[in-house]
Order: C-alpha cells, then structure tokens, then sequence
C-alpha cells in the first residue's frame, strides 16, 4: 500500500478511537477510493481496527485485487453485510461508523438485518474529513487536470462564433477533456448564451451564438478520479456598456474573493470579501450563490466558501473561487478559477486569462 492511502487509514483510526467507533462502513464511491485504492462503483469498505476489507462481487474481484493493495477483497454477490457476518469480520455488538450521507434505507435494512444488536453513529463528516486536505499525490492529478481544462478554453476560443450552438460548445469541450486526459466531464457542462446566461446553471441548447451575447461556460473533466471545473465568461462580436460593467465587477469580486483565501480565514469571510464588492456595486441581488466548494474526488466537497460554512481554511485545502452576477432578461457573468491554499495566502491553478474575451 502507498504511504498516502497508509496515512489516509491511520488518520481515519484515530477519528474512530476518539468517536467509540469499532467498524467503519464506507460506501460512497469516492471514499472507497480515496482509502482503498479500488476505483469501480459497486463496493463497501469495511474498516476495522487492524483490517480493511472491501465487499464487492464477481464483476468486479479482478480489478479489486489489482488496485486495492493491503485491503481483503472478499466476493460478497449479492449479500455483502450478510456475508460480513457470517464471516464474523466484525463483533455482532460492536459500534459501526456509518455513511448516513448516502447509505440507502434499503442498504440500511439489509445491514440491519445482519447485524441486529449492533451500535450505529453517523460518520459521513469523520469520513470524508481526511479528504479536506490534499496530499501531495492528489495536488499532481489535480494541477494536471486544471491544466488541461485551461487548454481546453484556449482551443474553444478559437473555436467560437455566431452562428455556433451552445450544444457544439458543450460537445467539442468534451471531445478535447477526453482526449487530453480526462475519462469523462466532471459534472453536466453549463454553455449558456445571450438571456439564457442568467440561470447559472443552464444546459446548453441549440440556441446559436449571436452578436453581442454574453456566453457562460462552466466546465471540467476528471482526470485519475480528480475533477477540475472552470468558468470563464466570453463575449460574440462586441460587448455592449452593460456587458463590461457586469463583467469588471465579476473579476473585482473574484479578485478580492483570491485576496481573502489563507488558513485561519473562514469560509464566510472568504464568500463575504467578494459578495460585498459586488454589493457595493449595486449587483448584490443578482449573485444568488455561493463563492465557492471545495473539489477532488468529489465535484463537490466540504468546506464550501459560503455564508453557512464557518470552517477555517487551512494549507491544502483546494477550494473554486466563483462568483457571478445574473440580471433575468439580460445574462450572466461568472468567473471561476480553482485555488490552493497555501502556508501563507492561496495559489491560483487556473492560469487562463481573465480579462474579457471577444470571440
Ligand atoms: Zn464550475
Ligand atoms: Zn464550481
């Protein structure tokens, strides 16, 4: 087992003694991973005190065995927990540490039904707190993935027009992630032009570019299991007096948003720095999200860079820096960039411009 998935487990046991934890039960995906190695996405992770043990079935055994070095992979079929406890890999009354976050009621009864006099404690945050810090192995995939979503906007520039569709956008966006490194589109693409940009999370349609549209493209790829995402907003022909207002004062916010990033800092605050200049400038009610979420194996993870979150940032945490201003009738503006935090401040990945772009 490499020291990173090693020092994953360690850590984990530690959260496990400190919460009166005896078996923990892992069953997203990106957990799974992100502690066994095994990267297919039918399996449950059971984690013990001495033993990590991965259930999966006949599908998948093979390539369970070739990726999930120092795990036990047991073929389960179709009754994983049953089989967990006639094997007694686990003390009929011992406390599991679940993933409340997405353990299925039905997965939930069938586990249940194993282990009938078991204790339960919700998990999901203990689980995936390891997965806040990125080490040195996943801050490589995730610089590599970032630089091939910023080839991909130089190459779609070039490629934009009138006349082109949101749908080609998307598409051609897609082939290039695929074809330079990503197994498939990190999240559902969001290319939306004109009066569409004003929902921020359109899909694109084939609605054709047009002449002094404002054009949103939000996208990203995964790339070895990391997912990169990116927004940069461009305009069709010429930008109008409104477009270049909306669009300064979306990377004023975004830039301040950057300026606030280093550990210590809280979540709010970051979100607060950039919200206010956008506030100041009269757009307040038209940026209706966050700033910002924390990505790896998830699109999505925890801390986000919003209002709610009170976490404080810390070194290595990489989290996206986004915000936007959408006026209904009109369009949008986002800008997204993904940053680290470092020792010190925040070091931007994304390294494609930011200026306003007319294509
Ligand atoms: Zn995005
Ligand atoms: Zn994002």
């Amino acid at each position: 087992m490499n020291d990173y998935r090693q020092r994953r487990l360690t850590l984990l046991r530690e959260r496990m003694r400190a919460g009166g934890v005896d078996a923990v039960l892992a069953e997203s995906a990106a957990n799974v991973f992100y502690l066994s190695g095994f990267s297919g996405e039918s399996a449950s992770l059971l984690i013990t005190a001495a033993e990590q043990y991965l259930l999966t079935d006949a599908r998948y055994t093979l390539r369970a065995q070739a990726e999930a070095e120092g795990t036990i992979v047991i073929d389960a079929g179709k009754n994983r927990y049953g089989v967990a406890a006639t094997a007694a890999l686990v003390p009929p009354e011992a406390v599991w540490g679940l993933e409340e976050e997405v353990l299925t009621l039905a997965r939930y009864a069938a586990w249940r039904q194993a282990f009938p006099r078991a204790g339960e404690k919700h998990f999901s945050a203990e689980l995936a707190a390891g997965r806040q810090i990125k080490d040195a192995e996943e801050l490589a995939i995730l610089r590599r993935g970032v630089a091939a979503t910023d080839d991909a906007f130089r190459y779609i520039i070039g490629e934009m027009g009138a006349g082109v569709t949101e749908n080609a956008i998307a598409r051609r966006l897609e082939y290039f992630l695929r074809d330079h490194g990503a197994s498939g589109p990190a999240f559902p693409f969001i290319v939306v032009s004109g009066t569409r940009g004003a929902t921020p999370h359109g899909t694109p349609t084939d609605k054709a570019l047009a002449v002094g549209d404002l054009t949103v493209m939000d996208f990203g790829g995964v790339f070895a299991g990391y997912h990169s995402d990116f927004t940069r907003t461009v305009c069709v022909g010429r930008a109008g007096a409104q477009a270049r207002e909306i669009y300064a004062v979306t990377l004023e916010a975004q830039l301040a948003g950057i300026a606030a990033l280093r550990p210590g800092v809280s979540c709010r605050e970051a979100d607060a720095a950039a919200r206010e200049v956008i506030k100041r400038a009269g757009y307040g009610d038209y940026f209706t999200h966050s700033l910002g979420h924390s990505l790896g194996l998830e699109i999505h993870e925890s801390p986000s860079l919003s209002s709610a979150d009170a976490t404080l940032l810390a070194a290595g945490m990489v989290v996206t820096v986004e915000p936007g201003i959408y006026i209904p009738g009109f369009g949008g503006v986002r800008i997204e960039d993904v940053a680290l935090i470092t020792a010190n401040g925040a070091e931007v990945l994304t390294a494609a411009p930011k200026e306003l772009i007319i294509v």
